[in-house]
């Protein structure tokens, strides 16, 4: 397992080199008189929303106006996840159905790029299966999309751009962002923690903290601009820093966000639970502007599975955990992310991660059952379980998560929340909570953006009902 690497920054010149082709391209778009279209489709988690912000970014600066249909759309490029098989499978489903508007549209130019393109062996079987597909690059590749888009534009042949590599860390990319309320701002790259059940170490490359000034820079940025929610992401937000001497922990960065003046909330996705600790917590609880919500992965309540997972922490260390959390912050959204059916896991040590959910009461779960990936160590061990049983005892856990979320929705009814009005649903208007839990309410769209005190009035499962005072 390498978790050294040299840190790669993309330099100004290589960047504006860059730049220079996005102003090619543009040009070479403008003579075709109507702008062209662009679709970019985005599977997997919000690191991919992010970059898939900057893709827009990119392609809007070579002329390119967005469009949700595949038929119309003389680029489409699809961000891809590797995290489960099934995300896998719907992503070769869509780009082979793709075969049919690149014969109605031979000049429409397919990419696909994101973690799976760079899994050992998958640009090699695009390149020999989907022969509709005229660019592949991986994520470490993303701030050359632009260089790769220029030379299908000229004529060039098809490209694969997916070496292996350490990953790098890019500053001042142009970023499309889909909403202007809620906005990502990634505060690191890649993982070091090798789960022995997760692609991400190896599609990513090594953690790579950016430097807090950019970060800082950014975030003003968005404040100024009138974004309320800002939720920093990294894989393991906790280890932030630790591949940069000098720069501030996670901890401390959360504090100088929290100074930037504006009234807005700081989110963050994700914390380990081997590097979360009271530091956290304790600056959590100082600062006003960020959010009482924690997303704490524990994947599974038996020391024995968290061990052959290589997790780094135990049952016990992980309820001590989310009651210090608890303890700083009573009103704390508590939410999860959890793997039924690991490789060896017994209906036992499966009810141990039962008894867990029992016992510390999540606000709401991710349920996953285990996916085996290609090269990481949890593939090959052996796995007797039937999909069946798994299936079975996934459904278990569902109903139990469920019951306590219907029971904790339910505790809401009554109580006044401040409230942020970040979409619509059909007749309601959509808000969150500063935990981030939905509330529905009734109410004229202007107030979107804005924050707005609420009375909650009813609850299900999923979310909450209220009224605005
Ligand atoms: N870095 C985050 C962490 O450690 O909590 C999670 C990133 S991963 C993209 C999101 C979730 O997917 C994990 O927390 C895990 O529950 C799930 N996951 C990852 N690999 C999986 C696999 N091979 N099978 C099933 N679920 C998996
Ligand atoms: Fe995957 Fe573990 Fe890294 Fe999360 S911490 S991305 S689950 S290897």
């Amino acid at each position: 397992m390498k978790v050294s690497y040299t840190r790669r920054e993309i330099s100004k010149d290589e960047l504006m080199l860059q730049e220079r082709f996005m102003a090619e391209a543009a040009e070479l778009n403008a003579a075709r008189g109507a702008p062209p279209l662009a679709l970019v489709d985005t599977y997997g988690c919000q690191q991919n929303e992010a970059d898939s912000e900057k893709l827009r970014g990119m392609l809007k600066k070579m002329g390119y106006e967005m469009t949700a249909s595949e038929q119309e759309a003389d680029v489409i490029v699809i961000n891809t996840c590797a995290v489960r098989e099934h995300a896998e499978q719907r992503v070769l489903g869509n780009v082979g159905a793709l075969t049919h508007t690149k014969k109605a549209k031979p000049s429409q130019i397919i990419c696909l790029c994101g973690c799976m393109m760079q899994e050992a062996g998958m640009a090699e079987k695009i390149k020999n299966s989907y022969r509709h597909v005229s660019l592949v690059f991986g994520p470490h590749e993303l701030w050359r999309f632009p260089e790769f888009l220029l030379k299908l534009l000229r004529g060039g042949k098809r490209i694969f751009e997916t070496s292996p590599s350490d990953g790098c860390v890019t500053e001042g990319l142009p970023s499309a962002r889909d909403s202007s309320v809620k906005a990502w701002l990634p505060i690191m790259y890649g993982c070091n923690n090798f789960c022995s059940y997760c692609v991400v170490p190896y599609v990513r490359g090594r953690e790579r903290s950016r430097r807090a000034e950019d970060v800082l820079r950014e975030a003003r940025a968005l404040v100024e601009a009138g974004y309320k929610d800002i939720t920093l992401l990294g894989q393991n937000v906790n280890s932030y820093g630790k591949d940069l001497p000098g720069e501030p922990d996670f901890s401390d960065l959360l504090a100088e966000i929290n100074r930037i003046p504006g009234d807005f909330l700081i989110r963050f996705m994700t914390s380990h639970p081997k590097d979360a600790g009271e530091k956290l917590f304790s600056t959590m609880a100082k600062c006003e502007k960020c959010a009482r919500h924690i997303h704490l992965p524990f994947q599974s309540g038996s020391n024995r599975v968290l061990s052959a997972m290589n997790r780094r922490y135990t049952r016990e260390s992980y309820l001590e955990l989310t009651d210090m959390a608890r303890g700083y912050m009573p009103d704390l959204v508590l939410t999860s992310d959890v793997i039924v059916g690991f490789p060896g896991e017994t209906e036992a040590e499966f009810e141990e991660t039962l008894s867990l959910v029992e016992r510390v009461r999540f606000d709401a779960l991710f349920t996953f059952i285990f996916s085996p990936r290609r090269g990481t160590p949890a593939a090959s061990m052996p796995d007797p379980v039937s999909r069946e049983e798994k299936q079975r005892w996934f459904d278990r856990l569902i109903a139990l998560q469920n019951a306590v979320s219907e029971e904790k929705h339910a505790a809401y009814v009554g109580s006044v929340h401040r409230v942020l009005i970040d979409g619509e649903d059909g007749e309601y208007l959509t808000a969150r909570t500063s935990g981030g839990r939905l509330v529905r309410v009734l109410g004229s769209r202007a107030l979107y953006g804005s924050f707005q005190r609420v009375r909650v009035t009813g609850s299900n499962t999923w979310a909450l009902y209220g009224e605005l005072l």
